[in-house]
């Protein structure tokens, strides 16, 4: 695994888009299919999608030949509800770039059949191709999309309960009432981001300075999803310094000399 360990998330975002942007630009070098990618919801990415929002109106870069799947959707929230994932993807993302409309795929969680509805998914993903690269985020008990703590490292995407934490973190988002948060999602599965070519997981704030010290020094355990990309072969964490600042010092000077010449 690589950590990128950037001086704030501003830096860590733009390293991120830049990295996806060379990703998109290398396989289009060598093959018209398309790229596929992965992508998350939530408050760090924001940066990265901006600085995408970016590079695509200086003319850096086209999603034109883009496939996306996104990581989850709440259940039973209504898709035009502002808090919905495909409200939030349409507002940060897809309505500011020239990713076709049929190229984006996010789940239904208003499907009559939520469990065909994720198995739909696997299919759809594998007929893409399979995913290039799965950019990601991180909770603060280490979660990886919605696979709370003690989901296997090998799920598929599938109906999952929000832990309690979970539901008060995504809270702000509601008006800070818990009530209101929806208490189930799909989700891709740990196994379902792993068989993604690369993975590429956002974490910024001290917030997250746990969650990253259990997945890159601890055990690779269902208690930390996260550190199933401890056994991904393209696996990488761009981190901001505060979401880093639990790491041993020794595991910090490691990242930070192994990766002195990756510069912006
Ligand atoms: P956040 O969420 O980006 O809003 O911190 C990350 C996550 O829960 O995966």
């Amino acid at each position: 695994m690589r950590v990128i360990i950037e001086q704030n998330s501003a830096n860590g975002s733009v390293w991120a888009a830049r990295y996806i942007v060379s990703r998109i630009k290398a396989k289009a070098a060598v093959t018209d299919k398309p790229f596929v990618l992965g992508l998350p919801t939530g408050g760090t990415p924001v940066g990265t999608y901006n600085e995408l929002i970016r590079m695509y109106k200086a003319g850096e870069v086209s999603f034109k030949n883009v496939i996306t799947f996104n990581m989850d959707e709440y259940v039973g929230l209504p898709e035009e509800h502002p808090e919905s994932y495909h409200s939030f993807m349409a507002r940060t993302f897809f309505d500011h770039v020239d990713v076709p409309k049929e190229n984006i795929n996010i789940l239904n969680g208003n499907a009559e059949d939520l469990v065909a509805e994720c198995a739909a998914y696997e299919e759809k993903i594998k007929a893409a191709g399979g995913i290039d690269l799965f950019m990601g985020g991180v909770g603060e008990d280490g979660h990886l999309a919605f696979n709370e703590p003690f989901s296997s490292l090998v799920s598929r995407t599938r109906i999952k309960s929000l832990t309690y934490d979970t539901i008060l973190v995504n809270s702000r988002f509601f008006d800070g009432d818990i009530s209101k948060v929806p208490t189930t999602a799909l989700t891709v599965g740990v196994g379902t981001v792993m068989d993604a070519k690369e993975v590429l997981v956002l974490a910024f704030g001290h917030k997250k300075a746990n969650a990253l010290k259990a997945a890159i020094e601890g055990a690779y355990s269902q208690a930390c999803t996260l550190s199933a990309l401890q056994a991904h072969p393209h696996g990488i964490i761009v981190a901001d310094e505060l979401a880093v600042g639990e790491l041993k010092v020794n595991t910090y000077r490691y990242f930070k000399d192994i990766e002195k010449d990756n510069l912006l």
